[in-house]
């Protein structure tokens, strides 16, 4: 009986199941050195971030906490519910995939990690999720074939057996306390679907930086997501609480915490999307107009590798990647969901929505500049500014009647000769000193009473002026969206 009782204290010291090894005693050198990258290959190749950089880290890698001073003392509740944490991935470098798991491991609690769901997306090599399924808590389940990331997720989701379901990308690293503030929002209301502020894991060095507080997610209408910078009444109204959690009307997508039968509830994600991207506007919309909200909370800091470009394929095409949304609908009719009208009037107030009046929407760009009034109201003129994709004074639309125009202001050619200053002025129908129309494929901007372009050669020495047409790149503008081809 003695030597039995010495191996269950023994199992429960080191509290790993049999076969198992905490992650202290994973073997990172031998996992990660199998698939290093051989001198003369190109860093960047496999994972379209520099996967040297990534390689010479440890597992457990310090980072610097970036979370406000006032989260440092805050006590979280201990008495929460455990949480499934689910990561999928396609090829992901192993030193990265390793490191989000050895991060979530070591920077939560243990009792409210019951499990680590990795779905190898039929990564190349099986054994870069096999291998890790040594870890504690780490169960691996491999697709038979590529399903993409929603339905990856959703496998790891129905396999999940706690009550609360972490995602995360397969390149992260979890910071100090990412996980309490996020589980106590969940569980105080299981209607909240909860991320973390998102810190930048630079692509080239891997340098942890702490990413502002001061955002929130949002889109524009190629319908790609957005960073919106906060208003200053916004930011006013939280300098009394810096740590309070942020509505957003969008979530960034990979890194999030909801209700295990809340996500059931509401449809977990379309099965019929492929590959990547979407699903995070189609989650975000739907959780807002079926009933539940969407929160940033800032004592949460989890780092993602942002970068530029995508490693894998998508097979098929990207334009083939979604399908009919019929049944989506009437999922949504049954739960009793809210139009889009309501999201856009009460959740998202601040995008500009294209009206029925417009022919080409959102910023006027040229090259890496907008379109900028500069701050300046009627009889001023216009300029160009290093686009910042916020809208504000860099939002522009060419209406049916002609005019381009910033809320009720209109660009005015006020002198008919080439050279002459284009001023803003108040609009008014029918005044041909305002009318333009697009030309040469939606490439230019045409004065119709002139006959002369847009055109920014003179933007840093008094403003935009009305050239003679000519096929100068400073007569290139191009609206973010046009509604008509
Ligand atoms: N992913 C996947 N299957 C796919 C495409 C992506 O499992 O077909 C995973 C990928 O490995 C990553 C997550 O989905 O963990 C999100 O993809 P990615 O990081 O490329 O998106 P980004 O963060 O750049 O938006
Ligand atoms: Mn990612």
């Amino acid at each position: 009986i003695l030597p039995c009782l010495l191996a269950v204290c023994l199992k429960c010291i080191l509290c790993v199941s049999p076969g198992k090894v905490r992650w202290q005693d994973f073997d990172q050198d031998l996992y990660v050195g199998a698939t290093v990258v051989r001198p003369g290959q190109d860093p960047y190749a496999r994972n379209k971030f520099n996967q040297v950089e990534s390689d010479k880290l440890r597992m457990d890698r310090a980072v610097p906490d970036t979370r406000h001073d006032h989260c440092r003392h805050k006590q979280w509740k201990s008495e929460l519910p455990a949480s499934s944490v689910v990561i999928t991935f396609h090829n992901e470098a192993r030193s990265a995939l390793l490191r989000t798991v050895v991060s979530v491991l070591k920077k939560s609690p243990s009792h409210l990690v019951k499990e680590i769901i990795l779905v190898d997306d039929y990564s190349d090599n099986p054994e870069d999720g096999a291998l890790l399924g040594k870890i504690e808590k780490v169960r691996v389940l491999r697709n038979d074939r590529r399903e993409g990331l929603m339905r990856s997720r959703v496998r790891g989701a129905d396999a999940a057996t706690a009550p609360v379901l972490t995602f995360l990308d397969s390149h992260c690293e979890c910071n100090d306390h990412w996980l309490e503030p996020l589980l106590e929002r969940v569980a105080e209301d299981k209607t909240r679907v909860v991320s973390p502020i998102i810190d930048v894991i630079n692509m080239d060095n891997f340098q942890y930086v702490g990413a502002s507080a001061d955002l929130k997610g949002g889109f524009d209408w190629n319908l790609v997501f957005k960073w919106d910078y906060m208003t200053l009444d916004q930011r006013r109204a939280r300098q009394g609480n810096p740590i309070a959690p942020i509505k957003t009307p969008m979530i960034a997508g990979g890194l999030f915490v909801m209700d295990k039968e809340y996500f059931e509830l509401l449809g977990k994600y379309d099965m019929m999307m492929d590959v990547w991207g979407g699903e995070n506007l189609e989650i975000s919309f739907r959780v807002w107009q079926c009933g539940g909200s969407l929160e940033i909370i800032p004592c949460s800091r989890v780092g993602h590798v942002f970068r530029k470009q995508h490693p894998y394929t998508f097979p098929g095409g990207s334009g083939t990647v979604f399908a009919s949304i019929q049944s989506r609908l009437e999922m949504k009719k049954r739960l009793g969901c809210k139009p889009f009208k309501w999201y856009l009037e009460n959740v998202y107030p601040e995008l500009r929505v294209p009206d029925h009046q417009d022919i080409a929407f959102g910023a006027l760009q040229q090259g890496g500049n907008c379109l900028d009034t500069l701050g300046h109201f009627a009889d001023g003129v216009v300029g160009v500014y290093e686009c910042h994709n916020a809208g504000g004074n860099q939002e522009w639309a060419l209406t049916k009647d002609k005019s381009v125009k910033h809320m009720d202001l209109c660009l005015t050619v006020v002198d008919r000769t080439a050279s002459s200053l284009i001023k803003l002025q108040g609009c008014r129908e029918n005044d041909s000193r305002q009318k333009w129309e697009q030309i040469e494929s939606n490439s230019k901007l045409r004065h119709v009473g002139s006959n002369l372009c847009l055109d920014s050669r003179s933007a840093r020495m008094g403003g935009l002026t009305v050239e003679v047409c000519s096929p100068s790149l400073n007569q290139q503008w191009k609206f973010t969206l046009n509604l008509q081809s």
